[in-house]
């Protein structure tokens, strides 16, 4: 059961800008679509399954994504796609998140029969449904992986932009940073960027701060995925301070994957001291085993985040989501008249 404060942070309305379509099922849906489609789990009932993909202690970020093989095992049809992209959203929505951005690559889900604008047609309408049911808004965020090929990315890049006005807000570049620069995916940053596209690149999670530096001046990002090496680079951060770039903090995530070694020894508390943007994200929440409130409980509980503080991490999520402005204007003022009057 949930504390009186926990209740609060429940309760209060939040924006979600960096959540895994395919990292974030629900434990009973995977089980399900599984069994329907005849793909082997190493459990079988929801709680273990649940127990089971959670990573806790990854050696690193490439062992924190094996289990991806599981859920994206069954992300291949459009009813489990459809499916999965509605749940996640009103899971969300019971966690009064009003904005929400879900991020994943279409072109993982194309080993069936589905090209990837049908795998993208079948989120978005996911989305759509919670949208009526539930009245939560949301878009999707077109992610290419850094360890496949420049014309992957390209693709996934060029599917993005034609689907600007259809509910994709943005383009990410995610997975292992070493190895794998942003100059690689170049021009697929471009083609994202010169269609209209906002720009976030995972960075400086499993790798130093010179990705993240790569990130903002080649790829032209407006907003980071994690960030958390940041600090290694203290002119960086001054530059990252003064241009508002927004960092999307995982802390579960990042304990997990070892990018921090405790909550308490975190970085987003100097971060936020220090004037940074910074917006509370789960990441994943079926391989983190984390919701959204959960995150907030942490900043609260070990990194000594005060209510005020939490409300004002709140405000940044709206503030920086990739809403249209109109939208962004109204979830702003509607935050701010809830919690005042809260
Ligand atoms: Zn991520």
């Amino acid at each position: 059961m949930l504390s009186a404060t926990d209740t609060r942070l429940l309760r209060l309305p939040k924006a979600e800008l960096h959540v895994h379509l395919d990292g974030s099922l629900r434990p009973s849906t995977l089980l399900e679509l599984a069994s329907e489609r005849g793909v082997a789990l190493p459990a079988r009932d929801a709680a273990a399954l649940a127990d089971r993909m959670v990573v806790r202690d990854a050696a690193d970020l490439e062992e924190y994504l094996e289990p991806f093989r599981l859920t994206l095992a069954v992300l291949q049809d459009a009813t489990a796609i459809e499916r999965i992209a509605f749940e996640l959203a009103e899971d969300h929505a019971r966690e009064h998140v009003r904005w929400l951005e879900v991020r994943f690559c279409p072109g993982l889900c194309t080993s069936g029969e589905l090209t990837a604008a049908e795998v993208l047609d079948a989120a978005l309408a996911g989305l759509s449904r919670a949208r009526g049911v539930h009245g939560i808004e949301s878009a999707v965020i077109v992610t290419a992986l850094r360890s496949r090929s420049s014309s992957d990315s390209i693709e996934m890049a060029e599917l993005a932009v034609a689907y600007r006005a259809r509910g994709v807000c943005a383009f990410d570049l995610a997975g292992a940073e070493a190895g794998h620069p942003v100059h690689d995916h170049l021009a697929a940053v471009r083609t994202a960027r010169d269609g209209g596209l906002a720009i976030t690149i995972h960075a400086g999670e499993a790798y130093g701060p010179e990705s993240i530096r790569e990130a903002l001046e080649l790829g032209g990002a407006t907003r980071i995925g994690h960030g958390t090496s940041l600090g290694e680079d203290p002119a960086l951060l001054a530059r990252i301070r003064d241009a508002g770039v927004l960092l999307e903090v995982c802390l579960t995530s990042n304990v997990q994957t070892r990018a921090a070694s405790s909550y308490a020894t975190h970085p987003l508390r100097r971060y936020y001291d220090e004037g940074i943007r910074v917006s509370l994200c789960t990441d994943n929440r079926l391989m983190s085993g984390v919701t959204l409130t959960d995150e907030y409980a942490h900043a609260r509980d070990a990194l000594g985040f005060t209510w005020a503080e939490l409300v004002d991490v709140a405000r940044t999520g709206f503030v920086g989501a990739f809403a249209p402005s109109e939208v962004k204007r109204a979830l702003v003022q509607r935050f701010d008249a809830d919690v005042e009057g809260s």
